[in-house]
Formats: structure tokens, sequence, C-alpha cells
């Protein structure tokens, strides 16, 4: 038989009560384990089962009351003691953490030579309770009170800093238009100039000098794409889709005989399953840059020889499109951040991958306008799939 150490949690924010707690149950040869907050309290009791829990009432973000409470609901530390410890001496106070879940009740400052004997007692089973069932109602009332208070304090808190959060993301948003357009204007030029020089109209140039037009044409090709893309995605979020009744394949079969080209140009292979479908109610050039983003995005990630298919899966109340390569995958931790704007994943796989991470984002967006929605299942290491559920109804 193992001779581990018994565990107690213990909830605290001062850091001298730590140590103390920490020396005294060390000394006795529990484990002791800290956590800074109530969130944190919560989360390591998940982890470990402790033979008993030490709460100091007053600790930041989810209070000692909170968390206590919380606990309780953990059916693993059923029948684990909550003792909260506090310097909250004011009357009642012991019987709100009592009806809060708590099992015991312990005045700070702590007394290093009662504590242990404390601590044992409640291993043993003592449980402190609320003396009369009429008192104890008042208190539960009076604490689900105290509870939507502080419940309905955070809503206000988190709508006002929503509130915050969207007018940045204007105004960010407002900066990338003015940006795009104030750096496209010398860009044109640029470009402009360069092909002048391309077709001998401004000189004769030496085989260096073409040369080094070459890849100054290129770069400039680069950066007329990425503000496309950043243009594209502002006008996207401001402009009104307007959906209406088309036949999916109208769009769909010249969008992959284009695509089917690109692919071929990359050496991969694409194939499209299905080319009937009811109609759909959907913004025409919406639903094809929805489709292009995910084909253009599944292209770029699958390496030379790989395959990407596209499957169709017509529902009388939805159109299902489900787009699957072989490339690299994608990481679980990023499964959700690859839909946000200019996410791009940082990785040796993908630091040759052009593009500003505009696709994804946009083809999220789209989706959501019309009622639907777009998930992703990936293995890393063997490919990632796509799918985008269309409402027929819009
Ligand atoms: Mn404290």
């Amino acid at each position: 038989m193992t001779d581990a150490p018994q565990k107690i949690l213990y909830v605290e924010d001062n850091h001298d009560n730590q140590r103390l707690v920490q020396r005294v149950l060390g000394g006795r040869g529990y484990q002791v384990l800290i956590a800074e907050d109530g969130t944190s309290g919560v989360a390591l009791a998940r982890e470990h089962t402790p033979v008993l829990i030490l709460v100091d009432l007053n600790v930041p973000g989810l209070d000692g009351y909170e968390a206590t409470t919380r606990l309780r609901s953990l059916p693993h530390l059923t029948g684990v003691p909550i003792v909260a410890l506090t310097a909250d001496d004011s009357p009642g106070a012991r019987e709100r953490a009592l009806v809060a879940g708590c099992d015991g009740f312990l005045s700070k400052p702590i007394e290093p030579r009662q504590l242990p004997g404390q601590v044992a007692e409640f291993i043993a089973g003592r449980r402190d309770q609320v003396t009369t069932p009429n008192e104890e109602i008042e208190l539960l009332r009076a604490y689900s009170q105290k509870l939507v208070e502080r419940l309905e304090q955070r809503i206000l808190d988190l709508n006002v800093a929503n509130a915050e959060l969207q007018e940045l993301d204007r105004l960010k948003g407002r900066f990338l238009a003015t940006l795009s357009h104030e750096l496209r204007t010398p860009l044109t030029s640029l470009v402009g100039y360069i092909e002048l020089f391309e077709r001998g109209m401004l000189g004769t140039l030496t085989p260096t000098q073409s040369e080094a037009l070459g890849v100054m044409k290129r770069s400039s090709y680069i950066l007329t794409q990425q503000l496309n893309s950043l243009l594209y995605f502002q006008e996207l979020r401001e402009r009104s889709l307007t959906p209406r009744l088309i036949q999916p394949f109208d769009v769909l079969t010249p969008l992959l005989v284009m695509l089917a080209d690109q692919a071929r140009d990359l050496g991969v292979i694409l194939d499209a399953k299905g080319d009937k479908a009811a109609p759909l109610v959907i913004d025409p050039s919406g639903f094809e840059q929805l489709v292009r983003a995910l084909i253009d995005n599944a292209l770029k990630f699958t390496p030379k020889g790989g395959r990407v298919r596209v499957l169709f899966h017509d529902e009388p109340s939805r159109l299902i499109i489900r787009v699957e390569d072989n490339g690299p995958g994608i990481a679980p931790e990023h499964h959700q951040k690859i839909f946000l704007p200019f996410f791009r994943i940082e990785s040796d796989a993908t630091v040759s991958k052009t593009g500003a991470g505009l696709g994804l984002a946009i083809a999220r967006h789209i989706a959501e306008v019309h009622g639907g929605q777009i998930t992703v299942r990936s293995t890393f290491g063997q490919g990632s799939s796509f799918t985008v559920v269309l409402p027929r109804a819009g």
C-alpha cells in the first residue's frame, strides 16, 4: 500500500497566510495545494480530490462563498469538508458561510497551535450546521439575492466592456479601410511604372535590371493581393448581402471548373461529387465567395500530389457542403481561431503561404448572415474537413 500524502486545498490570496498554512499543515504530513482565487480553487479541486478544503471568504474573482457553492456542486467532492477561514467577524458571517455550503468556520488570525487539531476534526467528520430550518431558509434567500446582485453587476460590467470593444473594432475597421486606400494609391503608380519599364517604354534594360524588375513586380503583386483582401473584408462587413432564390449549381459549376484549373497548376487533385441541388435562398456572389474561400483554403494547404474533395449533400431543409483535404491538418487549439479575421497559424509548414488570413473569416461571415454555420474537423497530420450547412429558407 502506498502512502500518498493527503491533500488539503487552500483558497487564499494572502501570501503570509499561504506560507503559514503551508508550514503548519505541511509539517503534519499534508500536501497543501494553494489557489489564489475562487475560480482557480474550483479548477484545482476538479483536478485533485482533497480531503479538506480551506476557503478564505474574501478572495478575488468568485469570492469564497461563491467558490464554496460551486465546489458543493461537484459530485466527486461530496463528503469533503469545506471550512471557511476569515477575518470577518461581523454578525451573521458564520451563518452566511454555512448556508453557502461550508461545513465549518474558523476565524483569522490563524492559530498555528490549534489549526492541525481543527482540521483533523473536520476530516474525521465534524460538520457545523445552521441552528433552525427557518433560519436557514431566511439565510438562503438573502444569499441568493446577493448572488443575483453580483451576477447583475457582472453582466452590466460585461455589457460596458463589450460596447467598448465594439467601438474599438469599428475604429480599427475604419483605420484599416483608410490605410488600405492610402496604400493603394502609391502602389498603383509603382505597378504602372514597373509595367512601363517592362515594356521597354522607359529605355532598354540590362538583364540584371530586368531580373530586379521581376522581383519588384512579384512583390507588388503580393502587396496588391493583400490590400484587396483587406478592402474586400471591410467592404464585406459593411455590405448588405441580398439573398434570393438561386440554382446552386448555376454558381458552382463555373466556379469548380475554374478552381480545377488552379488545382492542376498546384499539382493537387480537385474532385467534386454532386452536380444537382434544389434551389436555395442566398446572396449569389456571397455564395460563390463562400465556396471559393473554402476550396482556396484547402488547395493552399494541401501539398503537391494531395487531394481535395468537395461533397454536396442536398437535404430538403438545407444544403450541406463539405470540403476535405489530406493536407497537414490543424492542431485542436486552432480549430476555433482559424475563423477569426487575420488569424494565421504560425509554423514551418505555413510560413511560405501568402494571404492575409481572411478567407475563412469571410466564409464564416457569409454563412452566418444566411443563418448557416461552418465547422471544422481535423486530425493533425492527416487532413481537414470543413462543413458548411446552409438552411434552404435563408
Ligand atoms: Mn483574502
